[in-house]
């Protein structure tokens, strides 16, 4: 089945509409960034300074419900989407020209459980915020080199660096995650849930 044609233009006709733009906002517990907003310049920046790419909409999301909100509003428009965890990709895929940003980077919680020795993660978390957490009960999950990496971008891709030779890949490590597809739907999905997402 051919893809739906992506309508770019379209997120940037929403800025000039204030109402579906107020819709947008209100349905998010976190900011929505737009250009001319004082912080756009700073939140559309990521790691390579030479990425330029202009989103129209940025969706800093706080939380589940913020995400579920930000597809489902791409996906019944049409729009170009892309998701930003630490923003550390090289061609910047963390972003999209004219598109909506699900900007996870406010999303750092970490919390620890020592009996388990099992880490719970959000997904704008840096490996930094990983470490600083873990090292407190004197754990560790293999992470990359850089702090300021992004923790779901990492374990996306794999995830080398100091511990993986003892201890394997970041996601070999990973043990279940929270999801939301592309029809703004919530699963967990582990080896024994949803076994086939996971
Ligand atoms: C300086 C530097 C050092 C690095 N060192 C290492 C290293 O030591 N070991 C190693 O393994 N890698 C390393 N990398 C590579 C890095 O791990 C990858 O570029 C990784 O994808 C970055 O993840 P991020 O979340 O920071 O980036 P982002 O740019 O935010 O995301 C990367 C990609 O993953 C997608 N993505 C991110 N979060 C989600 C999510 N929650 N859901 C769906 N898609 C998501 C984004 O859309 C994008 O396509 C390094 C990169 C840099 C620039």
């Amino acid at each position: 089945m051919e893809a739906p044609a992506v309508q770019t233009d379209t997120a940037r006709q929403i800025l000039f509409d204030r109402i579906t733009l107020d819709a947008l906002r209100q349905s998010l517990r976190g900011p929505l960034v737009t250009p001319g907003d004082p912080a756009y310049e700073e939140v559309r920046r990521v790691w390579n300074g030479l990425i330029d790419e202009r989103p129209a909409l940025i969706a800093r999301c706080l939380g589940v419900a913020d995400v579920v909100a930000a597809v489902n509003f791409a996906r019944t428009r049409n729009l170009l989407l892309s998701v930003r965890g630490g923003g550390h990709n090289v061609a910047g895929k963390a972003l999209c020209d004219d598109g909506l940003v699900v900007d996870l980077s406010l999303m750092r919680a970490v919390r620890v459980d020592p009996v388990r020795r099992i880490v719970q993660v959000q997904a704008g978390a840096t490996l930094g915020d990983v470490d600083h957490e873990t090292q407190a009960f004197g754990l560790a999950v293999p992470v990359g080199l850089v702090t300021a990496t992004g923790i779901a971008g990492l374990t996306l891709h794999g995830g080398m660096g100091w511990l993986t030779r003892q201890y394997g890949l970041t996601l070999d490590n990973l043990v279940a995650v929270d999801i939301v597809t592309a029809e703004g739907h919530w699963h967990k999905a582990s080896e024994e849930e949803n076994a086939d997402l996971f």
